[in-house]
């Protein structure tokens, strides 16, 4: 079922498109992620859902409700959308208690302590309801942000870049603990990142972003494996590209001659498409071999710490990475034959 929905939706900022021509579903319970580089649109896109600020055309829906566009507007308090921002805006004269019943105040006094001490509970602070926001640590905060935001039980949480404000070993721990607290609270969440290794490992489904729209949703896994542009295979991870024209079955590479059958989605009705195949660094691996022999050279070697990712200029022209085992040292400018590992995923554009 739907919850959330943006249909053509646009806003401008003088004469610059923020959003263009934006459409999203987002369905019951899952949490999905807009994933773009900074100044894409994804924080106007969650301004707009919250009600902050009015589209210029398209509609916003939540769950069925028309709550923006075609004359209507909808205030923020009148929305069940919760908005967890990115600094947390925590209330430093209030307790912690205090801050996440803020938004239940109209309820009577018992049913606030009930939900407070309920909130608390799921996110592990239930020894802080006295505490002041300035005695927690970082990761405590964004806690109590998100107590607060989920008391008034909202259907959908919008979260805008949660985890920017904390270090990079507690982003880790956090994302897995925010990941948690959204699902045992059973709520409806969009969160926005610049982080694709953070989008990919805590949401149900991924919306790339790019220049007010989107390029590509999916499930982590396809958005990454089974990218629909340029764009998407690059902002998602290091991507090597080899060129060739396909010949029915086969195309002629710098990497050798590939079949279509390795390719997704690939296949003989393409036949005389001059194609780009992706290969991902773990697709790939480099092997030493003479220096009149091979398919190219190294040129760059880069150490990741559990392991190697080295660039590999192919005789063809086209620049491709293979990562190694930590343990696999190979010279800069050696001889290197690529090849494809057994189980290689590859696309195409
Ligand atoms: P993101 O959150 O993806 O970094 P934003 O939604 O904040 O991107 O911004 C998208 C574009 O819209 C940017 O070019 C930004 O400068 C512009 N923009 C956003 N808000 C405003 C505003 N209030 N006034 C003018 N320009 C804005
Ligand atoms: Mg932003």
């Amino acid at each position: 079922e739907t919850v959330l929905e943006l249909d053509g939706v646009t806003r401008t900022f003088g004469d610059e498109r923020a959003v263009a021509d934006f459409s999203l579903s987002v369905y019951e319970g899952e949490l999905l992620t807009l994933l773009g580089p900074s100044g894409c649109g994804k924080t106007t896109t969650l301004r707009l859902l919250a009600g902050l600020i009015r589209p210029d055309s398209g509609t916003i829906t939540v769950n069925g409700d028309l709550v923006a566009g075609n004359g209507q507007f909808i205030n923020p308090d009148q929305r069940d959308v919760g908005l967890v921002f990115q600094d947390y805006a925590l209330f430093p004269h209030l307790s912690v208690g205090e801050n996440v019943a803020y938004g239940i105040d109209d309820w009577d006094s018992d049913a606030q302590d009930a939900r407070v001490d309920e909130l608390l509970d799921l996110v592990g602070l239930a020894d802080y309801r006295g505490a002041s926001p300035d005695d927690l640590s970082g990761g405590q905060q964004q806690r109590v942000a998100l107590a607060r935001s989920l008391a008034p039980e909202p259907d959908v949480l919008l979260l805008d870049e949660p985890f920017s404000n904390l270090d990079v070993s507690l982003r880790k721990q956090m994302r897995e603990e925010v990941r948690r607290i959204l699902k045992e609270a059973g709520v409806t969440a969009l969160s926005v990142t610049h982080d694709q290794e953070e989008a990919l490992s805590i949401s149900d489904r991924v919306a790339v972003m790019s220049e007010g729209q989107i390029e590509q949703v999916g499930r982590p896994e396809v958005v990454f494996q089974q990218p629909e542009s340029r764009f998407v295979a690059e902002f998602l991870g290091q991507a090597g590209f080899v060129s060739g024209r396909l010949d029915e079955h086969t195309i002629e590479t710098g990497l050798g001659t590939l079949d279509t059958d390795m390719i997704q989605g690939l296949g003989p009705e393409y036949d005389g498409a001059e194609v780009d195949v992706l290969a991902r660094p773990d697709d790939l691996r480099a092997i030493p071999t003479e220096e009149t022999a091979g398919d190219g050279q190294i040129v760059e070697r880069e150490y990741t710490g559990p392991s190697f990712v080295y660039t590999v200029e192919l005789d063809s022209g086209d620049v491709v990475y293979c990562e190694h085992n930590h343990s696999d040292h190979l010279d800069l400018d050696r001889r290197v034959r690529v090849d494809l590992v057994a189980d290689h995923r590859l696309a195409w554009f």
